[in-house]
């Protein structure tokens, strides 16, 4: 039998839905080409933003005619939106078989039996319930979930709802899942979590012993993190990504705004001088780091002079790239209510305002890369990523999943093009780590 995994949204979404994978891939289920010859779907949804949400609708109404072909064919809607809206999913396409929520994820390989069961008579009850590592994520990189959730009531965000509060993986469970990702092949960790960096177990050991141990795991070429929190950057996380050399040299760290009152109506925790400051310190303990981050715009009550903060908080940041938002309300959240909504026409002038700068500077940071070093993790045979997070093409095809150093010759509008010094022939396990 065939699995196909469909996943909208952000890198938890993708990790969820090959976690979601996992117990059927232990049943007998092999990766299918397409949906022609999918007997099961795993629809991983996504609802942090309208778009994202819509997109998935639309796609399990699409799903229709591939479940109608032979009604045996397993449908199952799974993430944010399941969570959110899932009794009116199941109301609105009453063809799918099994909604379940993102809090359900724990619970989901009992509830997966009893579909199997009735979609395909499926009658075993020695498959293990949750196979313990992702062996199936072979490639350069692989992404570690380490906690989910969030304790967090950012006012225009629906994640805590939708996700619950915080809950962390053991700290066993998430090195021998990075382990095993290694041994597959993958040669660089995506550790993710909503506010990744607020990771503790009950020992005392903090998200900062997590980098650690993940750095000393054989065959680890690099780590990054997804997403941190401003607030939960401490010095002893610092620290660790200083003394770690397999922490790639870049760090997305969403700001949102520049304006300290938004940050305030956003309940972010942190102002733009903390944030600033923070960065500053982690800039000097990280040779060459590299920034980027999140902006909304057009947040209710943002006014021209709010948004000129964060046109000057863009500039002061040196963001190498940022992901520039407008405001769209979630219903349930408390922003959702609020009295003095920014026009449209407004957030869209203010958009394209904080794009140019964004983009300007994301072309400063690529010019000044021409004729520097880097090392490129190939995703393929030409193209990667470099330590800094930009994409790299290379002038001749290399091995995927190798680290190659290269020399940056020039660049497009958003990535580096570079002549590869040392194509590796095999796997980069034996090469030196630093990033
Ligand atoms: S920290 Fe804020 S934006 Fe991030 S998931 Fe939690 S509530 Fe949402």
């Amino acid at each position: 039998m065939k699995l196909l995994v469909i996943s909208f949204g952000c890198q938890m979404s993708t990790a969820d839905g090959a976690e979601m994978a996992r117990p059927l891939r232990a049943r007998g289920f092999e990766s299918a080409s397409g949906l022609g010859d999918a007997d099961a779907v795993i629809l991983n949804t996504c609802t942090v933003r309208q778009h994202a949400e819509d997109r998935a609708l639309s796609q399990i109404g699409r799903l229709k005619p591939w479940k109608e072909e032979r009604p045996g064919r397993l449908l199952i809607v799974a993430g944010c939106a399941a969570e959110r809206i899932g009794a009116w999913i199941e109301e609105r396409f009453p063809y799918v078989d099994l909604v379940v929520g993102a809090k359900s994820i724990e619970a989901y390989p009992a509830i997966l039996d009893q579909a199997l069961k009735r979609s395909f008579d499926w009658a075993r009850d020695d498959a293990p319930a949750w196979p313990a590592a992702a062996q199936e994520q072979a490639g350069a990189g692989a992404y570690v979930t380490v906690m989910r959730g969030c304790n967090y009531a950012c006012t225009y965000c629906i994640v805590p709802a939708v996700r619950g509060p915080e809950l962390y993986r053991p700290f066993d469970t998430v090195l021998a899942e990075a382990g095993a990702a290694l041994s597959a092949g993958a040669r660089e960790l995506t550790l993710l979590g909503q506010t990744v960096n607020s990771w503790r177990d009950g020992s005392g050991r903090d998200f900062s012993d997590l980098v650690r141990a993940v750095d000393a795991l054989p065959g680890v070429a690099r780590q990054r993190f997804m997403s941190p929190h401003p607030f939960f950057l401490t010095p002893k996380l610092m620290r660790a990504m200083a003394d770690c050399a397999t922490v790639a040299p870049h760090l997305h760290l969403p700001a949102q705004s520049g304006s300290d009152r938004m940050l305030k109506a956003m309940k972010r925790n942190y102002t733009s001088m903390s944030y600033l400051a923070k960065t500053e310190t982690l800039r000097t303990m990280v040779p060459g780091l590299a920034l980027s981050t999140d902006f909304i715009v057009g947040f209710p009550g943002e006014t021209e002079e709010d948004f000129r903060a964060t046109l000057e908080f863009a500039s002061a940041g040196d963001f190498c790239t940022a992901y520039c938002f407008k405001y769209s309300a979630r219903e349930g959240t408390a922003a959702a209510s609020a009295p003095d909504p920014v026009d449209e026409t407004v957030k869209d002038e203010r958009l394209a305002r904080l794009l140019e700068l964004v983009e300007a500077n994301m072309r400063r940071r690529l010019d000044a890369m021409v004729g520097t070093r880097v090392r490129v993790l190939l995703e393929d045979a030409t193209d990667g990523r470099t330590q800094f997070h930009f994409r790299a093409r290379l002038d001749e095809p290399g091995v995927p999943g190798t680290l190659v150093d290269a020399v940056v010759t020039g660049r497009t509008d958003t990535a580096l093009k570079a002549r590869a010094l040392s194509l590796a022939s095999r796997p980069v396990a034996v090469v030196s780590l630093s990033s």
